[in-house]
């Protein structure tokens, strides 16, 4: 891994101090950064990289997404979620191949790269192949294969199966890739499944990733079933035992955000898709205050529909200051904090979030030498409430440049763009040109009706 010397950079480092470095060096060697501010007298670069007019940050972190829904971005639109699912997503799903989904992923990918993200936690099906793509790639990732369990059975892959692909891909991509198990919610898996789920993730040391609380019907129809909420019922199951990523987190009482501060849970927000399809606020400055890790992620592109964190980051502090009507709320470094280092720890991390010296060098520049970017009195503003991803010019994810001078270096982003285009088409009913059977996941797939969580759609935002 060679030696890389970014030299005369603006950095923001996000630190515990939340220092900002104008005109700086920062050193990287074997993937990670050994110096920020000058380079020690004897390190010996290989490769020297100017970084003049540029500001440099820790790349971003989408804490939660499904990936392989590029190719159904824009398909469904100003629909409410039960005819959004029920009448466009799954009809089309029906039809999705394990080929779809790897080139679904390598297309999300390839925008997540020009975005500035270096890590995200996905959560769909066919995730070997998302693996895959994440291997071509060179980003982080946190993989869940989403599950659906009720008393009478599994739908989709079996648990043990999903247990399998957790336990074969687990650091793999020396380490980039990190898997959890995927339970799709407490309203779509049994309490039974998920108690079993839970002791599986204990066995094999993982975490769980999960959709919690999205509407208050989803509240409401727990505490008629169960006697308890959401929250609670993932916390009597064991769920919330392990490492847990809590996507959405919106109608939380007070005793489940203490649970969830207790059991150390990271909970994510989606700020772009929870306003697209009306769903509400994640309550993050009362969670931020009980000590909950709160991330922010994207969920899936036929929701949101761009897989941006940039502009995550800033809808999450504009919506907090709005439901406030306080300028001052969410303030300062704080929404990228929440984009980047939360994200990152969120998904087994650690290292990576801050520019510091011992870190994993997975970072971003931004080219600002464009109107939109002058002047920069304030440089965290200038990114959070200026910057756009076409300002992103160069992505490195532990020391290896993914980007380079908005070049992507590890796809063939042509041919990206065409099969998505191409298998697109097909899953929205054009013609058919697809390779391999489709997965039929529904289709065949019975329904109890008025089994209660039945009632709801399988697979939500
Ligand atoms: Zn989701």
């Amino acid at each position: 891994m060679a030696n890389i010397l970014l030299q005369h950079a603006d950095v923001i480092t996000l630190d515990v101090d939340g220092r900002v470095l104008r005109d700086a060096d920062v050193a990287i060697s074997g993937g990670m950064i050994v110096a920020v501010g000058a380079a020690p007298d004897d390190f010996q670069p290989d490769e020297l990289a100017d970084a003049t007019g540029h500001i440099v940050l820790p790349g971003f972190f989408n804490a939660h997404t499904h990936s392989p829904m590029t190719l159904l971005r824009g398909y469904a639109e100003d629909l409410p979620l039960g005819r959004w699912l029920e009448e466009r997503i799954w009809p089309a799903e029906a039809g999705l191949t394990a080929d779809d989904v790897y080139w679904g992923a390598l297309l999300a990918a390839a925008e997540m790269i020009r975005g500035g993200t270096v890590g995200f936690a996905d959560h769909y099906f066919h995730m070997d192949r998302v693996a895959q793509a994440v291997l071509a790639s060179g980003l982080r990732a946190n993989l869940a294969w989403c599950a659906f369990g009720s008393d009478e059975g599994e739908m989709g892959a079996s648990l043990a199966d999903i247990a399998r692909f957790t336990e074969e891909w687990q650091g793999q991509g020396d380490g980039r890739i990190r898997t959890m198990l995927g339970p799709h919610s407490p309203y779509t898996c049994s309490p039974q499944f998920l108690a079993r789920t839970a002791a599986v993730a204990a066995r094999l040391g993982v975490g769980i990733h999960i959709h919690v609380a999205e509407t208050q019907e989803q509240v409401d129809s727990s505490v008629a079933r169960y006697g308890l909420t959401p929250v609670e019922v993932l916390d009597r199951n064991g769920v919330l035992d392990g490492p847990v990523l809590a996507a959405h987190g919106i109608y939380l009482s007070e005793p489940d955000q203490a649970i969830l501060a207790a059991r150390g849970a990271t909970v994510v927000q989606c700020p772009t898709c929870h306003m697209k399809l009306g769903m509400g606020v994640t309550p993050v400055p009362a969670l931020y205050a009980r000590g909950v890790n709160v991330a922010l992620g994207t969920d899936g592109p036929a929701s949101n529909n761009a897989l941006s964190m940039l502009q995550e980051a800033r809808h999450a502090a504009l919506i907090q200051k709005l439901v406030a009507l306080d300028p001052a709320a969410l303030a300062g470094d704080l929404p990228l904090r929440l984009a980047t280092q939360n994200g990152a720890r969120g998904l087994g991390f650690g290292l990576s979030g801050e520019i510091r010296a011992g870190c994993h060098a997975d970072l971003v520049l931004i080219a600002g030498d464009t109107p939109r970017l002058q002047p920069q009195h304030d440089l965290v503003a200038t990114v959070l409430y200026a910057a756009e991803s076409g300002d992103i010019s160069d992505v490195m994810v532990a020391g290896r440049w993914l980007m380079r001078q908005r070049r992507l270096l590890t796809l063939d982003e042509e041919r990206i763009l065409h099969e998505a285009r191409r298998r697109g088409l097909r899953l929205a009913g054009g013609p058919a040109a697809s390779a391999g059977e489709p997965t039929r996941r529904y289709a065949d797939a019975t329904f109890p009706k008025g089994e209660g969580f039945f009632d709801r759609e399988p697979h939500s935002t």
